[in-house]
């Protein structure tokens, strides 16, 4: 993306919440079922709660049965950086918006097989959601 954002941490301690800063700047994960977006089925757009970037569309949205929102694909594939995360002792992919560098969550391969088969697994408190 060419409008990239880049704060200092600083920065971001005063735009973001404590929780909102744990998630997306620390790469934390809020607990399973905890999110206010995790049943949601209402039609629009989830933003990147830091940037506002567009990154998940509501028509891409599936109940996974994990605890978090769960996408089959962002709407589009430069929205999203992935990079191999070997915390908890397993190689994971994590997801970060592409446009300011924010902790969204992971990407598995056991998603839907009738769409992409991808899983994107993203924590509410990593977005926001703009109702169309
Ligand atoms: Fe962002």
């Amino acid at each position: 993306m060419e409008d990239k954002i880049e704060r200092s941490e600083e920065e971001w301690k005063k735009v973001l919440t404590p929780e909102e800063y744990h998630v997306l700047r620390e790469k934390g994960t809020e607990p399973p079922g905890s999110g206010e977006l995790y049943h949601n089925t209402e039609n629009g757009m989830y933003v990147c709660r830091a940037c506002g970037a567009e990154l998940f569309s509501s028509g891409a949205k599936y109940d996974s049965g994990s605890g978090w929102p769960s996408f089959w694909q962002a709407v589009d594939p430069s929205k999203i950086t992935k990079k191999t995360d070997m915390s908890l002792g397993m190689a994971r992919t994590e997801i970060m918006c592409a446009r300011c560098g924010s902790h969204l969550g992971h990407v598995f391969d056991d998603g839907p097989k009738d769409k992409t088969g991808q899983r994107f697994c993203v924590n509410s408190m990593s977005l926001k959601f703009k109702k169309s």
